[in-house]
């Protein structure tokens, strides 16, 4: 099996920003860009991203989901790093030409294509440490994906509580940018090494956030807890989308501050679930967190019925199986 997001399509759809205006998105080979090395996102990480879905239906069209809400926060990255601004029906029509030319080759529902609209800086400039790049590409790629779960989705996952270090600095948590993962990749490869975890949560002052690429959700009986909307970490389509659906099945939604303290006496309930939520995996289990040296068990440690229920319910939506009450499929 190939790793999530190793194949590419062989084309993309690519624009380019002159330092005025956008060019006419162009289909292009998806082997190679040309940038000068001197290119301003190659020195001051002037970079964004997104990634995105698009699924097949067994009537055989491609529908990709929630497209509206990726294009709104890759258009917040663009302007929060000051990269040239993004016109979101530009990129709305670069991602379905991409999905377009690739949809007869959309994997079979739970696989599905992978959609990554990409901006970066290229300016060749590196007088510009503490100015913006005039100039910039955007383009969209496409990587079909599996099934995300194949090894099974009982296994769950093993978290570092972290409270001493943080994913990123404070103000850059909710733009998705490179330097981001950069800042937390170290971290978690010494943690992996060192106490065989999956992922640190990240949780600065003993307030919870988030992983390195996923948001935390913790279910307790017929309650759902995880952080409110803050600049610190990344506003996941997935949390979004779990919240309303979680609210559609009637149970309480908290959007509120979570301690390292109240998480730890949660989790001792039986019944206490908890996962990450993001695109690649919608749900996944997370069945328990180290902290201080000390290993605590997520309820039974187990994946929970109510994760698994979220996730199929999102799933559902999402490969026709189940109406789409809240308009979140785009048909191309
Ligand atoms: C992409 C990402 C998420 C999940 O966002 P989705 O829109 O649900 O895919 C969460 N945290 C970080 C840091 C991310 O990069």
């Amino acid at each position: 099996m190939t790793a999530f997001g190793s194949v590419f399509m062989p084309e993309m759809v690519l624009t380019e920003f002159n330092g005025d205006k956008w060019s006419e998105p162009q289909l292009v080979p998806s082997d190679s860009i040309s940038m000068h090395p001197g290119a301003h996102v190659l020195h001051y990480a002037s970079t964004c991203f997104e990634g995105l879905k698009a699924f097949r239906h067994s009537d055989g069209s491609v529908k990709i989901f929630r497209m509206d809400c990726n294009i709104a926060r890759f258009k917040q990255s663009s302007e929060l790093l000051a990269l040239p601004p993004i016109d979101g029906e530009q990129t709305r029509a670069m991602i379905i030409q991409a999905v377009e030319r690739f949809a007869d080759q959309a994997p079979e529902v739970p696989g599905s294509l992978y959609i990554r609209p990409t901006h970066i800086g290229t300016e060749p400039a590196i007088g510009k440490a503490a100015g913006p790049s005039s100039t910039s590409y955007q383009y969209v790629l496409i990587s079909p994906v599996g099934d995300y779960f194949s090894g099974g989705a009982d296994s769950t996952l093993r978290l570092l509580l972290e409270e001493d270090g943080m994913r990123c600095a404070p103000h850059m948590g909710r733009i998705k940018s490179g330097g981001n993962y950069a800042s937390a990749l170290l971290p978690t490869l010494n943690a992996k090494r060192d106490l065989n975890v999956d992922q640190i949560l990240f949780c600065p002052n003993g307030d919870v956030q988030e992983t390195g690429a996923a948001n935390f959700l913790l279910i307790d009986g017929n309650t759902l807890i995880t952080k409110a909307l803050d600049e610190s970490f990344l506003h996941g389509v997935t949390r979004n989308s779990i919240l309303t659906i979680a609210r559609d099945l009637g149970m309480t939604v908290e959007e509120r501050d979570l301690s390292v303290a109240e998480l730890l006496e949660r989790s001792r309930n039986p019944n206490c679930e908890a996962a990450l939520s993001g695109t690649a995996a919608v749900l996944a289990p997370v069945g328990t967190l180290l902290h201080n040296g000390q290993e605590y068990q997520v309820g039974n440690g187990k994946a929970g019925p109510t994760t698994a229920k979220l996730r199929q319910t999102l799933n559902d939506i999402q490969w026709g199986l189940a109406e789409d009450t809240h308009g979140w499929l785009t048909c191309i």
